[in-house]
């Protein structure tokens, strides 16, 4: 079984810089990448408050080029997807589909999955309509009519990438007020495409090949109504991929892994970065520090575990 310094769950902004930093230590370095690189970043048509980029960025570039530097000081990058992992013995074990490896650190930056509304039609219609990626298939909506459910950044912002392809997006989101940052729900109230159904929540998604249409109630009035789309959007939030190491490590009481301000889980040796163990704020920006964080810990604990001379770096647990 090969044994790596640090083996890194994730390959969004927080599993790359996590990479580039362990790299760079010099650490022997392995990113399983999960089913796709770069995580949700990737997936985001514009990113334009990373620094760096005063014309933005596409996520899908941003994250290819932080691969590019995770790679070019030495980190291994292996395309796949983790089954299941042993945290109670040292070195750590991961398992894959392609098989076992070891670590002295790990780091999980597994990230987060769209929450899905849970009504009637939704699983049905994936890929036949319904919807969690508008960068991914925004395109097949040229002159149609869609629906965003949803009133957060994700929402507005998908929403007003939307209006390049569909004629006509509607958002509905269940309050009045919005989550959105304010510059964002400014874009969209003056976009002449977007008309906002607010107050109102999706209760099944309609169709028969495909989606034809939302049923929408109105929660101030009760009232029920049908809303003709060919499209439905879901940007609802997320919730963390935690599920491979439930009982292994402490979760909240949603699922993310409880972190210190060093990344440290509660398991010595193990650090998370990123979304999923983020609940102040989930940006590139934020993953990306806590990344080169964890990193950084690791490179302590391995440190620490090997008894080496690390001046005014030791290891605190
Ligand atoms: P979010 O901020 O958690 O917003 C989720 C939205 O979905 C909220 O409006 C919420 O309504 C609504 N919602 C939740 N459960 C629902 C349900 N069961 N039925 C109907 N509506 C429901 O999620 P997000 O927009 O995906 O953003 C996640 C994080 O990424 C946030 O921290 C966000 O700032 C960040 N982000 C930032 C950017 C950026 O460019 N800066 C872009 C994307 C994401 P309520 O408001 O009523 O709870």
């Amino acid at each position: 079984m090969e044994l790596y310094d640090v083996i890194i769950i994730g390959s969004g902004p927080a599993g790359l810089s996590a990479a580039i930093y362990s790299a760079r230590s010099k650490l022997k370095t392995l990113v399983i990448t999960g089913r796709a690189v770069g995580g949700q970043a990737a997936l985001t048509a514009e990113i334009e408050n990373y620094p760096g980029f005063p014309e933005g960025i596409s996520g899908l570039e941003l994250t290819r080029l932080m691969q590019e530097q995770a790679k070019k000081f030495g980190a291994e990058i292996q395309m796949d997807e983790v089954l299941s992992v042993n945290l109670k013995e040292h070195p750590f074990t991961v398992t894959t589909y392609s098989g076992d490896y070891q670590c002295k650190a790990l780091i999980i930056a597994t990230g987060v999955s769209p929450r899905k509304l849970g009504v009637p039609g939704e699983e049905e219609f994936v890929g036949r309509g319904v919807s969690f990626c508008a960068t991914c298939d925004g395109f097949f909506y040229q002159d149609r009519e869609v629906a965003v459910v949803g009133g957060g950044d994700s929402a507005l912002k998908e929403a007003l990438y939307l209006t390049r392809f569909a004629r006509k997006v509607y958002i509905i989101h269940r309050r009045d007020q919005f989550r959105a940052e304010a510059i964002i729900q400014e874009r969209a109230r003056q976009n002449e495409r977007i008309e906002f159904i607010l107050n109102s929540v999706v209760t099944e998604i309609v169709g028969k090949e495909k989606v034809e249409g939302v049923k929408v109630r109105n929660l101030k009035t009760g009232e029920e109504s049908f809303l003709k789309v060919d499209g439905v959007f879901v940007y609802i939030g997320n919730v963390p991929n935690t599920s491979l190491f439930q009982g292994q490590i402490e979760l909240d009481e949603q699922g993310y892994i409880v972190t210190d301000r060093a990344m440290h889980t509660s398991v010595p040796g193990v650090f998370a970065a990123g979304d999923v163990q983020e609940r102040v704020l989930a940006q590139v920006v934020t993953a990306a520090a806590s990344g080169a964080i964890a990193a950084m810990e690791a490179e302590k604990y391995i440190a620490h575990l090997e008894g080496k001379e690390y001046p005014g770096k030791e290891w605190k647990p």
